[in-house]
């Protein structure tokens, strides 16, 4: 079998052969940053150890409109459940992180680390190099594609892709091949519009295919992964099951439901009785037409995460987004006959956006069925096609990475300040998921009021 792609740069000679108790991997801290400028920081991290992956989209909002999903880190999961022996932290308080590391056992700090937590990973690695004897630091997830000069200096190894292989071959196991990995407990829970329930998150194929120019996954990954097996995929659908819980939600990067894998996915889920929702884009949605949507219904479809990203057709063009304005519009109408709840992402400050076609876009978002809107604003995410087009033209403005979050605009747009899209980004957030202005956002609380709540 076909081992995982992933790979492993080495910036320094120590070349550590480290015992796999020795090694310690972490995310950034649940507090990290908490002492910064304010307008920085992300509140996704809970106190708890969770990620919110409402939290930003939701900032602007009155405190009882706020929406909530505590769900793991999907990438520290997927380690911990294939690599035997390191200890690893899910978004520790740095109080726990600091009295872990004070146990003197680990000889190697992993971090995984988004490109806006990457200035603290870069600070920490020093940090407990100098004063918890620690030989190594390792870097993964997608702050290993910056540009940081200091990258090379504060960590030994770079671990590129999905790295459940990689590591444990630094810690003298035998890699697997992407069938033979296990599938985490992702259980999250979500607070979504009245209703606070657990459900089962699961990915069955991790990265994309798609090139659109943006997106970090293609050049984290290139080509995504295979599937991961049915038995592994089996296995979590029973722990949900026997866990009660009536919905699945499919966590891919671009689902495919009608491919051979997508199908073999959903019947699991329907078979167990439970309802399915999805990430997914429009060209996989509409790929076998009304009929194929309808069928997904009758399987138990409830929610999509669905990316608009642009009403513009130009700028899906720019971008190779492989849809258009007419096909989302139709396929959205659709989706509110058949009464399928639908939040979708939106990108603000593309080249050809000027403040007022942004806010012409957010009027007719209103009128899409969609109840909720995640609207960041246009990012170079480094290593895209876009990255090396901004550099090229010297338009990157904004080199701190704690603001590579999608909330700040870090180049140069032709005619939006960083001011004015921070102003635009929350005037969305605010007209768009609030009751008030969203008849699809108001029918959703309302129908879910009488709804029961389930406690967790
Ligand atoms: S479809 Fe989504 S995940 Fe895939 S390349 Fe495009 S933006 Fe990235």
């Amino acid at each position: 079998m076909k081992n995982q792609k992933g790979y492993v740069i080495h910036t320094a000679s120590t070349r550590y052969q480290p015992k796999p108790d020795e090694i310690l991997i972490t995310t950034a801290p649940n507090d990290v940053y908490k002492n910064e400028n304010k307008e920085s920081v992300l509140p996704v991290f809970t106190a708890n150890g969770f990620q919110n992956g409402f939290s930003e989209y939701t900032t602007e909002l009155p405190k009882n409109y706020h929406i909530s999903t505590n769900q793991p880190c999907y990438g520290l999961q997927f380690l911990k459940a294939n690599v035997p022996g390191p200890t690893f932290l899910q978004y520790p308080s740095t109080k726990v992180l600091l009295e872990t590391l004070s146990t003197g056992r680990f000889k190697v700090v992993g971090i995984s680390s988004y490109t806006w937590t990457l200035p603290w990973a870069l600070e920490f690695s020093k940090f407990v190099k100098e004063n918890f004897g620690i030989v190594e630091c390792w870097l993964g997830s997608y702050a290993v594609m910056t540009e940081e000069p200091l990258m090379k200096e504060r960590f030994d190894r770079l671990f590129w892709e999905y790295s459940e292989s990689t590591l444990r071959e630094a810690v003298g196991l035998e890699s697997l091949s992407v069938k033979e990995l296990c599938h985490p407990d992702l259980t999250t829970r979500s607070n979504w519009l009245n209703t606070r329930r657990l459900i089962g998150h699961t990915i069955f194929q991790r990265g994309c295919s798609n090139r659109c120019i943006y997106c970090a996954d293609p050049v984290f990954t290139p080509g995504g992964e295979p599937c991961i097996s049915m038995n592994s995929l089996n296995r979590i659908f029973d722990h949900y099951q026997d866990k009660g819980m009536g919905s699945v939600y499919i966590s891919n990067q671009d689902t495919r439901p009608f491919s051979h894998n997508g199908k073999l996915v959903i019947n699991e889920i329907y078979k167990r009785g439970m309802r399915f929702g999805m990430m997914t884009s429009f060209m996989a949605l509409t790929a076998k037409g009304k009929e194929g949507i309808v069928e997904l219904v009758d399987k138990g479809l409830t929610f999509l995460l669905v990316a608009l990203e642009s009403l513009n057709d130009l700028t899906l063009d720019n971008t190779n987004r492989k849809t258009n304005r007419k096909l989302m519009e139709d396929t959205l109408q659709l989706l509110s006959d058949l009464k399928v709840t639908v939040t979708s992402t939106y990108i603000i400050c593309f080249e050809e956006d000027t403040p007022d076609s942004i806010i012409e876009s957010q009027k007719a978002i209103l009128d899409l069925g969609v109840s909720f809107c995640l609207f960041n604003i246009y990012m170079p995410l480094p290593g895209t096609p876009v990255y090396r087009k901004f550099r090229e033209r010297n338009f990157i403005t904004d080199w701190d990475w704690t603001h590579w979050t999608g909330n700040h605009l870090v180049w140069k747009h032709p005619c939006i300040s960083p001011d004015e899209a921070r102003d635009l980004l929350k005037t969305l957030r605010r007209r768009t998921n609030h009751p008030e202005y969203n008849e699809f956002n108001r029918q959703e609380w309302e129908s879910r009021s009488s709804c029961p709540v389930y406690e967790y």
